[in-house]
């Protein structure tokens, strides 16, 4: 398969490349990046032609929930697993065809999740690579609560359930060290795991060579979960200077999913209960603050929407949309594509793999007829995306 007369993005630099070509092997990997001239010589392969337009990494969700139900409080918590994969799955294809070849799930009911990933390699579905948490571990009365979480307490409580996610396949462990908004009364200011419960987990992810994920509210606990070896930080609702500096000092991801409270119209669409959009609305300056802060302590951006990724919000597909936000809080144009590319793949540990366009990477493109680097807005027209060598969306 060779993609011909392409601008080819580095994201990395922040350049367009000099080749116009790439060559994806039948292992879905890119073999090749030249001149389109001198890799069609000769060849009898299929080559689509790009007709000058802009090829840029597929994009890394970072922070999605596949199996949420709207509005929350109708999760069934004794769901039928084969329904969870149906939601999950119509979630995960819509996501692939809106470009995201790739997402970090970070809780889903049934741990669909890793089913939906066993499924995709036995070529029985078609959607995003999954680097997945299985379930989120959660104390029983926390942020987690009513959500079909693995809850758990103390210590050895929480060492187990951590060992038990990964034990069927999980990626990396993500736990709730604060409250969030879901429901009215709970707070992000509210600490919810003991120094001992954050230990046990951080210790069961350093024995499988992985990594914490905490949904993150306010500063207290994540200077806490930072001095305990917690690595990827989410929402971050409130934020002060010294938490972000030590955020920065300590080399961690942060991904601010801005669309959470920033998404009026789209959430009284989906129905969420009243005491939700308050409780978002009335975070919302505070939230940006606090990411406009990260922002300028240079923290590695990721991008996270909680969303499905693929849902539109705005017109547009969630991932971008909170890349949009990014953007605008000043979060620079290159960073701002990163955040969704390279530094995400950092995150997930990938950065060989995914994230960029470089040979020995997996073939997993989107393409337009605008320019990202001049403006990230640009993606919003994609109008060709392919994973692992196989086009999934061509509208050229
Ligand atoms: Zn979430």
């Amino acid at each position: 398969m060779l993609l011909a007369n392409a601008k080819i993005v580095d994201v990395v630099s922040g350049e367009i490349g000099s080749h116009d070509a790439v060559r994806i092997s039948s292992d879905g990997k890119i073999a090749e990046i030249g001149k389109s001239t001198t890799l069609s010589r000769g060849g009898d392969e299929t080559t689509i032609d790009l007709d000058g337009r802009y090829l840029f990494p597929g994009l890394i969700s970072c922070h999605t929930h596949l199996s949420v139900v709207f509005p929350f409080s109708l999760t069934d918590p004794d769901e039928d697993p084969a329904i969870t994969a149906f939601r999950a799955a119509a979630r995960a294809h819509e996501a692939l065809h809106s470009g995201i070849t790739t997402l970090r799930s970070v809780h889903e009911q049934n741990r669909v999740d890793l089913a939906l990933r066993t499924a995709a390699q036995a070529g029985w579905f078609q959607g995003p690579r999954i680097f997945g948490a299985g379930r989120a571990l959660s104390t029983p009365e926390g942020h987690g609560q009513g959500s079909a979480c693995s809850y758990a307490k103390d210590f050895d409580g929480f060492y187990k359930a951590a060992i038990g996610e990964l034990d069927a396949g999980a990626d990396h462990v993500k736990i709730f060290i604060t409250g969030g908004l879901a429901r009215a009364g709970e707070r992000p200011e509210d600490p919810e795991m003991t120094d001992d419960e954050i230990r046990g987990v951080v210790k069961a992810a350093q024995e499988r060579n992985t990594y914490v994920v905490a949904h993150a509210g306010e500063s207290v606990a994540i200077q806490q979960a930072l001095r305990l070896g917690v690595r990827s930080f989410e929402h971050g609702y409130v934020m002060d200077q010294e938490t972000v500096d030590a955020m920065a000092a300590k080399d961690v991801f942060y991904s601010p999913t801005l669309c959470v409270t920033r998404s009026e119209s789209w959430m009284r669409a989906k129905g969420f209960e009243e005491a939700s959009i308050q409780n978002c609305l009335a975070v919302s300056d505070r939230h940006l603050a606090s990411a406009k802060l990260a922002i300028k302590a240079g923290i590695r951006m990721t991008n996270g929407t909680d969303y499905p990724p693929g849902d539109h919000v705005d017109g547009i597909p969630a991932a971008l949309h909170e890349l949009f936000l990014m953007h605008e809080a000043g979060l620079n144009t290159v960073k701002s594509l990163q955040s969704i590319t390279s530094v995400a793949a950092e995150l997930i540990n990938q950065s060989e793999n995914l994230g960029q366009i470089n040979e020995g990477f997996f073939g997993d493109f989107v393409a337009m007829r605008g320019n990202p680097l001049s403006d990230p807005r640009n993606l919003s027209e994609i109008d060709f995306v392919m994973q692992s060598g196989h086009v999934i969306e061509n509208t050229l």
